[in-house]
């Protein structure tokens, strides 16, 4: 047998289904509804402030940590709006997007063989970010219409062996946000089991109805052992720019800013004063955020269940988990995914990429609305001609 080139790390994950299909869509003209990025403008005010950076030579390598008056509009922001105290100096380390700060925290916290909590469905990302940090993952699943979990499944979870679990809310794909109930269960496993809650907050300002975002940093008891990752790109439709960032006390924050460091030495410099300013100056912004999502939400509600999908209502986020049982269609979720994109028109991620079993997720496409409404509108139109 020749020698294998290849690490047995990458063995274990595939390529990015959700860019994948991405890529399908692109190839046969399909309004993209699978990548959950927006495909109209980002707001007048970063876009400007990103021109105006660059126009004054902010050009090379921001501190590894990132900018000061980044790092400080974020720690104003989270202390003005969830009442958190992070000194920027030693806890709040800027990133390349939520992706780069969940990869450098694992790699950070995590230790091969330990394990990590993950709820399913999950973001595809997790699996990979794992396998490179040498996690294993134990899943508990969440069920039925309002994606709940069984407390007991939860806690049997569990075990000297576990290092952390991750909460992602509002949740991409199922559009659940954790109630404060919810995340007081998970914070009182995490202190009797001393373990970790590693939080992707990407959505904290895409709510609807009136709800509210608790980040877990602020349950008490839960300081302490809490990351939390979030970021710009789904606040003010930058996905592109890479910007994320890790809030996290001085003990974590300390091995994270070292991988951090060797991974990517920084984000983009001119994007963190661009973003710095947006900060600054978006507790105006946000609420138009949301209604605006708020609106998308209910077009493409009322578009699939029109056309015969079973939808259950997101609650913060910008996907629709679609059972698609009722269309009467032969095959699972790949095969409708591909016949959805070549036949109909309408691009959506194949809901077993979501899930670690196939079976668990293939009646279910994920549709995103993050999208202008002329887009939904013509999806729509081809979805209603099915
Ligand atoms: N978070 C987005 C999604 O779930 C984008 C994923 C990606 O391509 N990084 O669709």
């Amino acid at each position: 047998m020749p020698r294998s080139h290849v690490a047995a790390r990458t063995s274990v994950f595939t390529e990015s289904v959700i860019r994948e299909m991405t890529r399908l869509a692109m190839l046969h003209g399909a309004m993209n509804l699978a990548q959950g990025y927006p495909d109209f403008p980002a707001p007048d005010f970063i876009k400007r402030a990103a021109v105006e950076a660059i126009n004054a030579d902010i050009n090379q390598y921001a501190i590894t940590w990132g900018s000061p008056r980044l790092r400080r509009a974020i720690a104003d922001k989270t202390k003005r709006f969830y009442g958190l105290d992070f000194d920027p100096d030693r806890e709040i380390t800027v990133t390349c997007g939520a992706t780069e700060a969940m990869m450098a925290v694992l790699l950070a916290v995590v230790e091969p063989g330990d394990e990590v909590i993950v709820f399913e469905p999950f973001y595809e990302n997790y699996v990979p970010d794992a396998a490179m940090s040498g996690a294993k993952l134990v899943f508990v699943t969440l069920k039925g219409a309002g994606f709940r979990f069984d407390p007991a499944e939860l806690r049997a979870a569990f075990s000297s062996k576990t290092r952390a679990i991750i909460v992602n809310t509002p949740n991409n794909p199922s559009g659940k946000v954790f109630t404060r109930d919810e995340l007081t269960q998970v914070a009182a496993l995490c202190q009797e089991f001393d373990c970790l809650a590693i939080t992707d907050e990407i959505y904290e300002h895409i709510l609807y109805d009136g709800r509210q975002h608790i980040p877990m940093a602020t349950l008490p008891g839960m300081y302490d052992r809490t990351v939390t990752i979030s970021g710009l790109s789904k606040t003010f439709s930058v996905t592109g720019w890479r910007l994320g960032y890790v809030l996290a006390p001085p003990v974590l924050s300390e091995p994270i800013r070292k991988v951090h460091d060797f991974l990517t030495v920084g984000a983009p410099a001119p994007l963190q004063e661009a973003g710095a300013v947006a900060i600054e100056q978006s507790d105006s912004y946000y609420p138009g955020l949301r209604k605006m999502y708020q609106e998308k939400r209910a077009q493409l509600l009322t578009a699939l269940r029109e056309s015969g999908f079973g939808c259950h209502v997101p609650e913060g986020a910008y996907y629709i988990m679609a059972d698609f049982t009722a269309l009467g269609f032969e095959g699972d979720d790949a095969a409708f995914a591909r016949h959805l994109i070549e036949k109909v028109g309408v691009a959506p991620v194949p809901g077993s990429s979501f899930y670690r079993s196939k079976e668990a997720g293939s009646h279910f496409v994920r549709f995103t609305f993050s999208k202008s409404q002329e887009t939904l509108a013509e999806a729509a139109k081809r979805l209603a001609g099915m």
